[in-house]
């Protein structure tokens, strides 16, 4: 079935309690055993398993077309359980221009707990290959990038992590199951911070992998997830279930406007540069054609001048709200920056924008008062 089928019916059907057809949400922590001591519908304790969490585990993972999803309670949470499920002394290859806050937890925890990683540009291949180790256990990609949008080829890169024996696993958290088929295309594990699209509110926290076929890394970072408890509440998975449901027609109306908004920025006299993997001239253009079925709602423009001119954009706003995160119904901008960890390399003339539900023209419109001229 088609994705849109799929957000709506991937999660569970109608409840064999009631009739209900939307889920009821389970908040019980503990479930009656039998006399012989079995669980016959398969729950024993919220922690290991619950019935709103299954329901949006089945949904992700027919969406992302795997074997098997694992929540965690935020995209954070997701890739600290998938590096836990590692050894120490284990080597991984991340990108550059990694989310900032995991490259933080590579760098302040993983690092003092023995993991190795290497951090470089995955859009050239060739760096890649000489980067990779013997020990060397995952590939992480992010296509396309935060807050660069920088496009990696997934398919070459899963062939490199082929040859080394390592796992490919993608950060598909922008582009989203709707517009990039990561494990089709060859990526082993996609990631995603679900509190972005895929809740696609503002109003939910979550993270979740899924992995393309049943491995023994799969199985351990199933077992974090039971062991250490990482876990979205019922409520929230409740909600994030409630998001998917119209992600199809949320994902492709936000590129559609990302991309409008995209061209309108790049003719603007006071803007140097955007960065949108929709337009003509990006560097990574040819291979987001390949592997999207269109480029998003989010995206990056350098300011003329620096800081100050970039900050006093932000301030002008008044359709877009100053706010971190993107993914939700209302247009954000930010400063990004000012929000990475102190020292970062994203340009301090760089505004970050998400694009919400709101009509283009009334977006481009505040942008074009704010841009002033
Ligand atoms: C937001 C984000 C994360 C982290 O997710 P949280 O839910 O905030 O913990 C990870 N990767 C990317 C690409 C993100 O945008």
């Amino acid at each position: 079935m088609e994705s849109e089928t799929t957000a709506v019916h991937g999660g569970t059907g109608v409840d064999p309690a009631t009739g209900a057809i939307i889920s009821p949400i389970y908040l019980a922590t503990t479930f009656e055993r039998q006399p012989d001591g079995n669980y016959p519908l398969g729950y024993e304790y919220s922690r290991q398993g619950n019935p709103n969490r299954d329901a949006f585990e089945n949904a992700l993972c027919s969406l992302e077309k795997g074997t098997r999803a694992i929540a965690f309670s935020s995209g954070s949470a997701a890739m600290m359980s998938m590096l836990l499920a590692l050894s120490p002394k284990d080597h991984i290859l991340a990108p550059a221009d990694m989310y900032f806050g995991n490259r933080q937890m590579l760098r302040e925890i993983f690092g003092r707990w023995g993991l190795k990683a290497t951090f470089l540009d995955m859009t050239k291949v060739g760096n890649i290959e000489k980067a990779v180790r013997s020990n060397t256990r995952l590939i992480i990609i992010e296509t396309p990038s935060n807050p660069l949008l920088k496009i990696t080829d997934i398919k070459t890169v899963s062939d490199i992590a082929q040859m080394a024996g390592a796992y490919l696993v993608c950060d598909n958290t922008i582009a989203t199951p709707i517009l990039q088929k990561v494990l089709d295309l060859g990526a082993d594990f996609s990631i995603h911070a679900t509190t972005k699209y895929l809740g696609g509110h503002g109003d939910v926290m979550g993270g979740v992998v899924i992995g393309r076929k049943e491995n023994e890394f799969a199985q351990r970072i199933k077992m974090v997830q039971k062991v250490c408890g990482p876990i979205p509440s019922p409520f929230e998975c409740w909600l994030a279930l409630r998001g998917i449901q119209t992600l199809p027609q949320r994902i492709r109306a936000q590129a559609e406007t990302g991309l409008a908004i995209a061209r309108y920025l790049a003719n603007h006299p006071r803007i140097e540069k955007v960065h949108y993997p929709g337009l003509a001239d990006h560097p990574g253009h040819k291979i987001a054609q390949r592997q999207m079925s269109a480029y998003g709602g989010l995206l990056s423009a350098l300011v003329i001048g620096g800081r100050d001119q970039a900050m006093a954009v932000a301030a002008r706003v008044k359709l877009f709200t100053r706010a971190t995160s993107f993914g939700g119904t209302h247009s954000l901008i930010e400063h990004r920056a000012s929000v990475e960890e102190p020292g970062t390399k994203t340009p301090q003339n760089l505004l970050r924008l998400s694009i919400g539900l709101e009509n283009a023209d009334d977006l481009i419109a505040d942008l074009e008062q704010a841009l002033g001229t």
